[in-house]
């Protein structure tokens, strides 16, 4: 028996002239991630990516790791097997057996890619599942709401079995929508952002900023280990860890307290923009979410960006936080977000931030500021 794993397309199948690309970059996405498994054959077919192992193959692993890939609508483990009726009755039988043993209700589904094939796709599933009936009577048929449903699928190259079909992670493959810097601090929101602009197909490079000695190692290593998890989502990633203490030294010196956290934003914004440039970024990606603090409120946020000239997304401004926490568990990301090391902003929090600051006191409070000198600095520090 052929045991195989088909992914169904998503989006991609909407593509008109680019969809060759968004496919090629789809199958690289997918061999990369399953190269810790086994070797493979993959090769995409009619809207949809075949994975045929070779040889000895983890295909669990696989199966679960094919649920995290961007561009996959749905999942499949499937046996395949001859375009002949009856070895897809031996097959089905066999592959299927404790799901049949299990089940009390049933149903056959059976679609016809290949339409040289002698049956059609009522005739071949009325065949199999009386066939299956009669093998297990306890099994009764339900044409609308089974317990279980056996899939055949006649293809070109040959016939697949299989049970329902798993959820696949939605969106576009990681790389179609180009490159962002993301944000990314230790909280719960940034890993959530930047998850859901991978999904888009935006290929991320982190930037974290630390205050060492006010923040500890492990507020560094947390931040490492949010961007091993997420890189199961988002491909490979390098975080970017950007040394901040001297910057917010000197802003607490130099500002007034109730702008601190604002124009602290405004020095990560442009930090971060450089490094776009540097990298070929098209964008700035944060968790911001409109009204959860005072630096979040529509004015700061504007005030906050109008340092720089790239576009800043924010993915998760509309979303509750329940929203934002129930992604963050999906993603298994939380556990390590409300690990309780402090970051760099919650160190120089004011007493009162403002909650509605004026662009023209910010500016005017920035002037003792060398801007240039402190953002050059910081850039050059990177580690
Ligand atoms: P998060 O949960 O992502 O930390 P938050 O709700 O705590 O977000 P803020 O601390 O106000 O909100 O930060 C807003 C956004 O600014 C973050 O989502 C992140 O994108 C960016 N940010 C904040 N602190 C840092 C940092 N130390 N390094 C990199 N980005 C940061
Ligand atoms: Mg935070």
């Amino acid at each position: 028996m052929n045991d195989i794993i088909l992914m169904k397309q998503g989006e991609i199948i909407l593509k008109g002239q680019n969809k060759r690309e968004f496919e090629r970059k789809l199958i690289s996405n997918i061999k990369r991630s399953f190269e810790p498994f086994g070797k493979f054959n993959i090769y995409s077919l009619q809207s949809t990516i075949y994975v045929e192992p070779i040889g000895n193959c983890d295909m669990e692993s696989t199966l679960e790791v094919a649920q995290t890939i961007f561009g996959v609508l749905s999942v499949t483990r499937a046996a395949a097997c001859k375009k002949d009726k009856d070895e897809i009755l031996k097959i089905a039988e066999k592959y299927l057996e404790g799901e049949l043993n299990n089940a009390k209700t049933f149903k056959v589904e059976s679609k016809r890619a290949d339409k040289r094939f002698p049956m059609s796709s009522i005739e071949l599933s009325q065949f199999i599942g009386g066939e299956l009936h009669n093998k297990y009577p306890h099994l009764k048929p339900d044409m609308y709401n089974p317990e279980f449903t056996v899939h055949i699928e006649v293809r070109d190259l040959a016939a697949y079995i299989h049970g329902p079909a798993l959820a696949g992670a939605g969106g576009l493959p990681v790389g179609t929508g180009g490159k962002m810097i993301t944000l990314l601090s230790g909280g719960i929101d940034s890993p959530v952002a930047s998850y859901m602009m991978a999904k888009r197909g935006v290929q991320l490079i982190p930037v974290h900023f630390y205050s060492f000695p006010y923040t500890s190692v492990q507020a560094k290593e947390k931040v490492e280990t949010l961007t091993k998890d997420l890189q199961k989502y988002c491909g490979r990633m390098r975080v970017i860890m950007i040394p901040f203490t001297h910057i917010q030294e000197e802003i607490r010196k130099k500002c007034p307290e109730g702008l601190l956290t604002v124009i602290m934003r405004r020095f990560m914004m442009r930090i971060a923009e450089q490094l776009a440039n540097h990298h070929g970024c098209s964008a700035l990606v944060t968790g911001d979410n409109l009204g959860q603090v005072a630096s979040q409120t529509a004015e700061a946020l504007s005030v906050s960006e109008e340092c720089v000239k790239l576009p800043v997304f924010r993915p998760l401004i509309a979303f509750d936080k329940k929203e934002i926490v129930d992604i963050a568990r999906k993603i298994n990301t939380f556990d390590t977000s409300i690990q309780p090391f402090e970051d760099c902003c919650t160190v120089f929090t004011p007493q009162k931030p403002r909650t509605k600051p004026k662009l023209y006191e910010v500016l005017n409070a920035e002037v003792d500021l060398d801007i240039d000198g402190l953002v050059a600095e910081a850039i050059e520090l990177r580690e």
